[in-house]
């Protein structure tokens, strides 16, 4: 069942844990991208985290030519979580009902002196049910992805970012410890103290090192309740300039259980474009036809999006003197300013209702070329006029949704695997862009031209859920922490068993 059609018979104790019908193998061979189709040999569906170190162990101790890789919820674009001819983990069947019903619930709640409030959450469990889980008790994560269906372990194998992250750091900055199973099939409980080089190997580790079991996740008391307020501009320059004035203020602050004077918990920001009917559903439908005649007029409107948490019992006046003293001197322009007030899951879950509406049309399992860059702050406006005012606006590219945000580097630990940019303050820039099946190599060789661009400006970014043909791209990728990351390749998968969906060992 490898490459070289090595038979597999793996231990008695596991044997009956692998699916190799038509149908599972299918599905393993896709992902959100659709755009890579890699067929595994044969499908694994753990139920205990024993089940996953007796599949590496042997794989390892055997030196069977064959690879392995976790599969959460398959939400990568570029097959990162298969397995070509080798194994697939179907890491959400130690979620299965049965299972639990036997070994309890894969999310607990706890409280320590040292730690304050965490949860210890299986690596398989989606965030979803993380936040709900920890809500019950009054509690949540502090930071997040926009998108909440994706699992513990996908998301900390690359970072997890959103407008959270200048405040509270990446996903992976916010884990206590974690129990990996490493590419030698050891089960190792690691953190910043203890096996700390692996517990920073696995943090935006690409899968390379080990497969995450269980992380424990710093727990704040949960906000109740959002204002969520977008605001718009013509004018990108000024657009810019007030989301790095936001993201400086009160960063460093933590949230308190008022959840006051911190400045805002949450700040993005995207593109409304004269692509088609924009989407806004967002605004109230009188405003709609105004902001419609803003994007036309304009070709791009920037609409920066914040949040700030309250809880039920802070008078409205408090939380409306607040934001008019966080909105003071922005500027956006006049008029455009709009406000929901929700409760904290639907804001939270906001990307659920996007995707049941993208459902409906069928543009949700289609291919989706994306790119996920890190622009240096020093270079966002010579990328900026690059790129949405020239191949945007006057080549005409399509797209997508586009989201551009600063966030702050000292909020990122440069011991972890994930590589950003070097200055203080950086730039997220995804263009969240969806092909047919026939032409996404049209928006691919578009991304490339992007990329290309910006080496020929000298622009040192990084890509984000990146994705390299060769493994001199890698090199160049992690740059100086090249070294430290075959380093610890060699020292926790020694036998390039684990991510091969990754291309980076093989
Ligand atoms: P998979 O695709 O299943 O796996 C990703 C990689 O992690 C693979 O290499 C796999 O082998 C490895 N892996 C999976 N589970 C484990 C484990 N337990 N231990 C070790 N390795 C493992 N990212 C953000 O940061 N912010 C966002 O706001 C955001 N929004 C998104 C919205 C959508 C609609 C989509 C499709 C993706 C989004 N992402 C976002 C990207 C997402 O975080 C990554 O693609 C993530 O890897 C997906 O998690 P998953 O569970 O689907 O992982």
């Amino acid at each position: 069942m490898s490459d070289q059609g090595t038979a597999f018979f793996p231990p008695k104790d596991i044997a009956d844990k692998f699916r190799n019908d038509p149908e599972t193998l299918k599905l393993a061979s896709t992902d959100y991208g659709h755009i890579v189709h890699e067929i595994p040999a044969t499908v694994f569906r753990p139920t205990s985290a024993n089940d996953i170190a007796t599949l590496v162990k042997f794989v390892y101790n055997n030196s069977l030519p064959i690879k392995i890789a976790a599969r959460g919820h398959a939400h990568s674009v570029r097959g990162q979580a298969m397995s070509r001819n080798g194994v697939v983990i179907n890491m959400t069947a130690l979620n299965d009902p049965d299972h639990l019903r036997k070994a309890g619930s894969r999310i607990s709640v706890s409280r320590s002196p040292s730690l304050g409030f965490y949860a210890d959450v299986g690596g398989d469990q989606l965030w979803i049910d993380v936040l709900q889980t920890t809500l019950t008790y009054g509690l949540a994560p502090v930071s997040w992805t926009d998108y909440l269906y994706l699992t513990v372990g996908g998301t900390l194998s690359n970072a997890g970012i959103s407008g959270q992250t200048f405040r509270f750091g990446p996903q992976i900055s916010n884990v206590h410890e974690m129990d990996v199973i490493t590419g030698k099939g050891d089960f190792v409980t690691c953190s910043a103290k203890v096996n700390s080089e692996l517990y920073y190997a696995v943090l935006g580790g690409l899968g390379q090192f080990g497969i995450i079991i269980r992380a424990r996740i710093a727990l704040e008391p949960a906000p109740e309740r959002v204002k969520w307020l977008r605001i718009l501009y013509t004018n990108f320059s000024q657009f810019s300039k007030d989301q790095e004035r936001l993201i400086s203020a009160n960063n460093g602050g933590r949230l308190t259980t008022s959840h006051k004077n911190y400045g805002f918990d949450y700040v993005e920001g995207s593109l409304l474009l004269n692509q088609g009917p924009p989407d806004l559903s967002f605004y109230p439908k009188p405003d709609q036809p105004r902001i419609s005649s803003l994007v036309t007029k304009y070709g791009i409107v920037f609409c920066l999006e914040v949040a700030k948490y309250y809880d039920d019992h802070t008078p409205a006046i408090t939380v409306d003197k607040e934001l008019e003293i966080l909105l003071k001197g922005l500027g956006f322009v006049p008029g455009f300013k709009f406000v929901k007030d929700v409760a904290v899951v639907d804001f939270l879950n906001r990307v659920a209702s996007e995707e049941k509406a993208l459902r409906s049309k069928g543009l949700w399992d289609i291919p989706h070329p994306w790119l996920n860059i890190f622009v240096p702050k020093s270079r966002i406006l010579e990328f900026e006029s690059a790129v949405f005012e020239h191949m945007i606006l006057k080549e005409n590219i399509s797209a997508g949704l586009v989201l551009i945000y600063p966030t702050n580097r000292n909020k990122w630990n440069d011991k972890m695997s994930a590589v950003i940019p070097s200055e203080d303050v950086f730039y997220v820039v995804s263009m969240l862009r969806s092909s047919g099946y026939n032409n996404w190599e049209e928006f691919d060789t578009q991304n490339k031209l992007i990329l290309k661009l910006c080496v020929h400006m000298g622009i040192k970014f990084k890509l984000y859920l990146s994705h390299y043909e060769t493994q001199e791209d890698w090199r160049n990728h992690f740059g100086l922490k090249w070294a430290t990351f075959q380093y610890r390749k060699a020292q926790f998968d020694p036998k390039h068993i684990l991510a091969p969906g990754q291309r980076i060992f093989n």
